[in-house]
């Protein structure tokens, strides 16, 4: 039979970083995090996956069992679920990165059993370091918030999955652009084939919007290629002169370095590299 055990904690991740913000190192230092108690219980650390340059980000809330003992996000029925629905919505999985707001496995046992437990305020503040530096080192154009949990850690308190789900945030502290829809687990949980039926059909919705804000996204950045090789030509054929915008946009970006994005209460205080 499972046993919970009282583990002494700092009550952040923080003291768990690394000094470089690459995924690897994140993920490697990840594995030893003890910043809350949910580490003494859970298997191990379930940390992100997905390619580095995704441009969209999906966060669930937290491991369930099945993620817990393969220690890789979005595996078990929820992952199944979410698999489908992004192949129905016309999203590829392998160029999205997954993760949760949580990254250790939280439950109560039952007999041999381990029943999902939901991560309170205070695991999830320890926690929302490895979040914001995953964010950091991505930096993807479109985050999608699934459930409760994720959308209420980067959108706020009294952020409402039921008022808001499908609708497109731009300009937020975390992306360009975030959608908050339910968590697979929820629509799995659905009371009968009927209202499993109609929860699906939801989430589905807020996938398409999410797939037009992705279309969206790519025809602004193949814009600004095209316009970037315009610029070339344009200097290569005309050589000495200067767009004068460029350079003062370059003059204000010293060695050419990405503006840094500021966030409120943010815990990582490094710049991505
Ligand atoms: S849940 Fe997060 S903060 Fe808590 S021990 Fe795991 S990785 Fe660290």
């Amino acid at each position: 039979m499972a046993t919970q055990n009282q583990c002494e904690t700092p009550w952040t991740a923080v003291p768990f970083m690394p000094e470089r913000l690459s995924l690897p190192q994140l993920r490697d230092a990840a594995a030893t995090c003890r910043g809350c108690d949910l580490y003494c219980n859970a298997t191990q650390t379930v940390f992100g996956e997905g390619p580095r340059t995704a441009s969209v980000m999906f966060v669930g809330e937290q491991p369930g069992d099945q993620e817990d003992k393969a220690g890789k996000p979005f595996v078990g029925p929820s992952g199944q679920l979410l698999d489908d629905a992004l192949v129905e919505a016309g999203i590829e999985r392998s160029e999205v990165y997954v993760t949760n707001a949580v990254k250790h496995f939280k439950f109560e046992p039952r007999g041999k059993r381990r029943i999902h437990s939901k991560p309170n305020s205070r695991e999830i503040e320890a926690c929302r370091p490895w979040l914001e530096a995953e964010i950091a080192t991505v930096r993807p154009k479109l985050i999608v918030c699934l459930g409760a949990t994720a959308s209420q850690a980067l959108m706020g308190k009294d952020f409402r999955i039921t008022k808001e789900h499908g609708r497109v945030f731009r300009e937020t502290e975390w992306a360009p652009a975030v959608v908050a829809t339910s968590h697979p687990s929820a629509i799995l949980r659905a009371p009968d084939p009927e209202a499993r039926h109609r929860a699906y059909g939801q989430f589905l919705d807020d996938l398409r919007v999410v797939r037009a804000e992705m279309a969206r996204v790519t025809r602004e950045q193949a814009d600004a290629s095209a316009e970037r090789k315009k610029m070339q030509v344009r200097r290569e054929m005309h050589p000495g002169t200067e767009d004068r915008a460029g350079a003062a946009a370059e003059k204000a970006r010293p060695n050419g370095a990405a503006p840094i994005r500021r966030r409120k209460n943010s815990k990582v205080g490094r710049q991505a590299e």
